[in-house]
């Protein structure tokens, strides 16, 4: 029989008694790719937290590789092989591919002697096999912030595995992405699970079918059910939880909205009144009922977390009257509170990417101040 890379017996966590796991068992084999599914709020993220020792669990057990985590500091999990890729990379942008490996590789060493000494040949090797993995070969000797937001994210996982973990946990790797650079995470992820075993955390089914073998469903904190992607997806119970929280809202929808969420983040701030006002326009343009307003608020935070620049999203706009939209909510949205500085400068930048006439632009302005009145 294979042995138990991770053992999860009754896990319950509780945030001011509201469980966010709620009784869970969980185990997985060394060397499997598991992916877990599950609407928002059932739980996922929090089920990484407390593998990570990032939460601690109210109740209940987690065994890593026979050993028990519970009480343990994030750092002493780490070092005892698991790591985790968050959904915002965390590269050095001014350093090249090659050097965010070369620290990674470099645990004990500052930035600054990694960039000063030259790097041994055997981590030179693997650093090279690394950035192949990745597919950043061709790139490895570029600053990293002119990588696209997939290749950053494909870094971020290099990075990881540089690390040599056991257990790779990976939260939604492609949200974001091209569906080029989608299907590329996902033979990254299949390679990489030969030598490690893997846990991933998605939205995006047509990415899970792509790379799973064994999926588990969570749901209201515990697991639903578990099997292959055919077996879940046509249970009766798991049809029930993804067309009770579905939301229609389209994609061209959404993009306004990160696009007005990032100006609200401009500060590294998102008040609650620019949540609201966002909310506020979503229910009465694009959520059809309080249950997708709530599922709405969950993706634009998880969205928000990605930090993806406007560089990145505007461009997706793709006519005059979305350009438009673009604009008035931005408006509306920093307008809500008094603007300061770094909402100023994000919305100056937005102007720019939007390239829309001076007169169309005072005509929305006007009209989103209007709107906002409206809320007030
Ligand atoms: P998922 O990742 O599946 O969308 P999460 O694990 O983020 O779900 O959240 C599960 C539930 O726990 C949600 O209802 C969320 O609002 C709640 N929750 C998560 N973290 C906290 C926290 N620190 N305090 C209070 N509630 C939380
Ligand atoms: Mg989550």
């Amino acid at each position: 029989m294979a042995n138990k890379i991770l053992e999860i017996d009754a896990l319950t966590v509780s945030f001011d008694g509201f469980k966010a796991l709620n009784n869970l068992n969980f185990a997985m084999n060394e060397g499997e790719l598991r992916v877990i599914i599950g609407p928002n709020g059932a739980g996922k993220t929090t089920f990484l937290d407390v593998i990570t020792g990032k939460v601690q669990p109210t109740q209940g057990k987690v065994k890593f590789k026979g050993k028990k985590l519970s009480g343990r500091a994030e750092h002493d999990i780490a070092r005892l092989g698991i790591g985790r890729k968050f959904q915002t990379p965390r590269i050095y942008l001014n350093l090249t591919p090659r050097e965010n490996l070369e620290l990674c590789c470099n645990q004990d060493k500052s930035v600054l002697s990694t960039l000063l000494k030259p790097t041994p040949k055997a981590e030179r090797r693997t650093v090279g096999g690394l950035l192949e993995t990745i597919g950043l070969d061709h790139k490895s000797d570029k600053p990293a912030a002119l990588l696209s937001h997939g290749e950053k994210q494909w870094l971020e996982i290099g990075m990881l595995v540089a690390q040599s973990p056991d257990l790779l946990l990976v939260d939604e790797p492609v949200a974001g992405l091209t569906d080029e650079e989608t299907e590329r995470t996902g033979e990254l992820l299949i390679a990489l699970a030969e030598s490690h075993s893997v846990i991933v955390i998605e939205h995006d089914m047509e990415f899970v079918r792509q790379i799973a073998r064994q999926v588990t469903v969570l749901h209201e904190g515990s697991v639903l059910c578990e099997g292959t992607m055919d077996e879940v997806q046509n249970d009766p119970r798991v049809i029930e939880v993804y067309l009770g929280s579905e939301t229609s809202i389209t994609p061209d929808q959404m993009l306004l909205l990160r696009i007005a969420a990032t100006m609200a983040w401009a500060d590294g701030n998102f008040a609650p009144i620019q949540q609201d006002v966002i909310l506020d326009r979503l229910s009465r343009q694009f959520a059809q009922d309080a249950n997708e307003q709530a599922s709405l608020r969950h993706d634009l935070k998880d969205l928000l977390a990605k930090k993806i620049p406007l560089e990145e999203l505007v461009p997706k706009l793709t006519t005059p009257a979305e350009r438009e939209q673009a604009l008035m909510l931005s408006y509306e949205v920093i307008s809500s509170n008094q603007v300061n500085q770094a909402e100023a400068v994000v919305y100056q930048k937005l102007l720019k990417l939007l390239d829309l006439p001076p007169e169309t632009v005072s005509r929305l302005e006007a009209a989103a101040l209007e709107q906002l009145k409206t809320y007030q």
